[in-house]
């Protein structure tokens, strides 16, 4: 027998090695059409980022010693351009000469793979522009870095291997941008455990932007120019496209076999195509979907690793092996957290119309009192009728792998949550709990199932209205004070039996905690009082806020401002001044492993037993306490005088402060704050009349100017400075300086300013500009608006000396200790 394989790399090599050893007397040829064999794709990105230091690592085996352990022919730099099915033969073109030639088969195995999308964009195929697909494209990343040394990278498309790539780029001491065109990284997730992901990049120091699209690419100043959707450009050094792949069929399709919609190759169960002496393996083939019953394409090593095996032992013995289908299950190491799916997310589910109920649990990795347990969220799919489990999400730190691969098992093998809440797993502290956070997922969608507990996703949750909805937060008071849902009323658990009667029982309550744990108590408790529309949100306040807040994070980079939607990023940004620490005050605490509000509360009973100026260094592994602990600081009246994040490990350094009334911690009426937004003359006159006279009497005060109000803290000789067009256009429109601001009324062509102007003079009082430089030299805080100034083109160098460029977030944080706060 003749048995010809196109393609050397996973499928291909595979089926090559698998025949050999069935079939000693068969000759093999395998053609290649790159210069390598059966080599590490996988490990490309960690090559590049030099996790991989030495090359000769990814050669799993070269073309010399794969022909001689398995007695066949490598032929590589071979392309194979044609297949004649009638005569069996196909045509080689031998790249290395150009020649073509002919080879007989009995039977012939089709690994061509997958290759990368290029859209046709203007500039896409500039110098410093990469994809990546094999060893050549990686040595030219390689090489261009070591010759280029470039600083910034622009990695588009957030996928696995996109963000394999940012990391490993990330690593290797490039700045990184992302950008994707979809609402979230890594297509397979649903949004709510993508947005963990999101929040974890943000930690992590890479710029990123979500929903934005990439329209062109153009050489400037001998770097690039990444023209986005939203019509703003990023200067780079280079660029990764991993938009995504799409089948190499083309070599099939030329050849006449089926073609399915997915653009693969259409194989059935035994993995042969339409021509019963052509099998096919790996990316290039469609196959039914054993959970959705559709024709998908599985871009994985796995999968082409099997199909190989199979297809060989069919070769050999007739048809014996039938193939499955492929349930796609995946994982990624996105810089410290792994990210992990199999089967069918939710929303792929809900876009097939196909019924289903989702449950999120937030568990620990093991047992919580052993060190080292870290947080792993889990998000599950299941059939509402029997609970056949569908698809299963985790992001998490440690022990993501196992996790997975349970739940690609029980898929595979049509388990029910019920199975889940049962399956038997080996115990000990430092590997799991006695529950593992698979069968907690179990129990919980059990319960879903039983009708013990009902959920609520968070988005249902953020669409509801007080009208008809009755928000309970369940925690303490503590943890409420530090943030809870708009509306939630505060019923901590434990007083739940007491109050049941302000519990309105003609609205829908939705109740949550934490993580959901709390909540699932306080639902069995109202619906066994007779409560009846009772709903535990899924994932507590963890997943409702982490889907909830900015998920993008490009305003950071560019502009130096923060939305205060930011919570997680907020902290990271403040750079705490150290004050000396007497270490034999120094208390250590460890409440890694601990879920909300378990940290808070033991740094809570620790600090409360210290004397002032008494320091805690606090560790702990709940993502949420990275906001928390601020928030906790600021309430409290304790010094946060250290926050750092090491992958999971959040640890904060506080030092007890005098205990403070809480009525004056959050309204401070020493404090105002005013946003000068109109560029009128008698506006400015009136913000800063206010402002002179706050400061005269003792409060602080902070003028945030925006938009228009711009124009009013603009110096009157400005140096030149650069523009775009319409920062051009702008400044041209727009009043040079405060001496040229008209009136909100009756200005009638600047003789209302001016009159006004000289009425002042008469009646002694200030002009404007005095008003101005007073208030500075008072000690007035001046901020612009760095988003309007790039909004309007209004450069730093064209207002008065002395003013801060901040955002949102700075103005905000000043009005949480202001007892005025006016907009004029
Ligand atoms: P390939 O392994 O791509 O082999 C196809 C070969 O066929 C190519 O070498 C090509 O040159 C050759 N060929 C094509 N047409 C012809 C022709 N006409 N004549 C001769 N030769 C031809 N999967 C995972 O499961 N986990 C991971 O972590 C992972 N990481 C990845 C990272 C990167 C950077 C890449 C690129 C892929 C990664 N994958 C990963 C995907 C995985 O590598 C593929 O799913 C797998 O290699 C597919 O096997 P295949 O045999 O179908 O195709």
């Amino acid at each position: 027998m003749r048995y010809l394989i196109v393609g050397g790399v996973a499928g291909g090599a595979t089926t090559a090695a698998r025949l050999r050893r069935l079939d000693e007397a068969s000759e093999i040829i395998m053609f290649e059409r790159g210069a390598y064999i059966s080599y590490a794709n996988c490990g490309l990105p960690y090559y590049i980022g030099g996790t991989i230091s030495d090359r000769d690592k990814l050669f799993v085996q070269t073309p010399e010693s794969f022909g001689k352990r398995f007695n066949l022919e490598v032929r590589t730099l071979s392309e194979v351009v044609a297949i004649n099915c009638t005569a069996k033969h196909i045509t080689v073109k031998d790249l290395r000469t150009g020649n073509t030639y002919t080879e007989n088969y009995d039977k012939l195995v089709l690994s061509p793979g997958a290759e990368p999308v290029k859209p046709p964009l203007p500039g896409i195929n500039m110098e410093g522009i990469f994809t990546l697909r094999n060893v050549p494209d990686t040595d030219k990343i390689k090489t261009y870095i070591t010759e280029k040394n470039p600083r910034h990278v622009v990695v588009i498309g957030a996928g696995f291997i996109g963000l394999e790539m940012a990391e490993n780029l990330h690593q290797k001491g490039l700045r990184v941008t992302i950008v994707e065109m979809a609402d979230q990284v890594m297509n397979p997730l649903d949004y709510s455990m993508a947005a963990l992901v999101h929040q974890h990049l943000k930690t992590k120091n890479v710029e990123f932007y979500l929903n934005t699209a990439v329209a062109s690419f153009s050489k400037q100043h001998e770097r690039i120019s990444v023209l986005l959707s939203s019509s703003k450009s990023i200067e780079t050094d280079m660029v990764v496209l991993s938009i995504g792949v799409k089948p190499d069929s083309k070599l099939a399709e030329e050849t006449g076999l089926q073609i399915g919609q997915t653009g693969g190759i259409v194989v059935n169960e035994f993995l042969q195509t339409s021509d019963n002496d052509i099998y096919a393996v790996g990316d290039a083939i469609e196959f039914t979907n054993p959970v959705t019953r559709t024709s998908m394409i599985t871009y994985l090593a796995g999968p082409a690793n099997k199909q190989g095996r199979i297809v060989a032992d069919n070769i050999c013995m007739g048809n014996l092996r039938t193939y499955l289908g492929s349930i796609n299950t995946a994982i990624a190491k996105v810089f410290d957290v792994t990210v992990a799916s199999t089967g069918v997310a939710g929303k792929l589910l809900g876009k097939m119309n196909i019924p289903h109920i989702d449950s999120i649990t937030h568990s620990s990795s093991h047992a919580g009192y052993y060190p080292g347990a870290v947080p792993m969220s889990i998000k599950i799919s299941f059939a509402p009728d029997t609970g056949r489990l569908l698809g299963a999400q985790i992001v998490g730190f440690d022990g993501v792998d196992k996790r997975i691969d349970i739940f690609s098992s029980a898929i595979r093998n049509g388990a029910t949550v019920q199975d889940l809440a049962e399956i038997e797993h080996a115990y000990a502290p430092p590997y799991s709990s006695a529950k593992d956070p698979v069968n907690i997922a179990g129990m919980v969608a059990q319960n879903i199932l039983e009708g013990i507990t009902r959920v609520i996703s968070w988005r249902a949750v953020a669409a509801c209205t007080s009208e008809n909805n009755f928000l309970v937060d369940v925690r303490t008071p503590d943890e409420y004070q530090l943030g809870t849902i708009e509306g939630a009323v505060n019923i901590p658990l434990d007083e739940i039996r007491q109050h049941l009667d302000e519990i309105p029982r003609d609205k829908k309550l939705v109740v949550f905690c934490g993580i959901g744990l709390r909540a699932h108590v306080a639902c069995r408790i109202l619906m066994q009082s007779g409560f009846t529309e009772v709903f535990n949100l899924s994932g507590g306040l963890k997943t409702y806020e982490t889907a909830n807040q900015k998920q993008s994070n490009e305003d950071i980079f560019a502009n130096d401002y923060i939305g205060h939607d930011d919570n997680i990023y907020q902290g990271a940004k403040e750079k705490a001044v150290l004050k000396p620490i007497n270490m034999q005050k120094l208390h250590e605490l460890d409440a890694c492993g601990l879920q909300c509000p378990g940290p808070i509360l033991k740094l809570k009973q620790t600090i409360d037993k210290l004397d002032v100026g008494e320091v805690v260094k606090i560790r702990a592994t709940d993502a949420g306490f990275y906001k928390d602990v601020k928030a906790w600081a600021n309430i409290t009246g304790n010094e946060l005088v250290e926050l750092t994040q090491e992958g999971a490990q959040i640890t904060a350094i506080v030092r007890r402060g005098e205990p403070v009334n809480k009525a004056i911690a959050q309204r401070n009426s020493n404090n105002a704050t005013l946003i000068c937004f109109s560029d009128d003359l008698d506006k400015a006159l009136a913000t800063f009349v206010i402002a002179n006279g706050a400061i005269a009497s003792g409060k602080k005060v902070s003028i945030f100017f925006t938009f228009w109000g711009l124009n009013v803290i603009k110096r009157q000789q400005k140096p030149e400075v650069k523009k775009d067009v319409f920062g051009k256009m702008f400044g041209m429109m727009m009043p040079q300086s405060s001496r040229k601001l008209g009136l909100s009324k009756m200005n009638m062509a600047g003789m209302g300013s001016k009159m006004m102007r000289m009425v002042m003079k008469d009646k002694h009082v200030d002009t404007l500009e005095n008003m101005i430089q007073s208030a500075l030299n008072s000690g007035v805080e001046f901020i612009a608006c760095q988003m309007s100034m790039d909004v309007m083109g209004v450069k730093a160098e064209e207002l008065i000396d002395n003013v801060q460029i901040g955002g949102v977030a700075t103005y905000l944080e000043r009005t949480e200790n202001a007892g005025l706060n006016l907009f004029v």
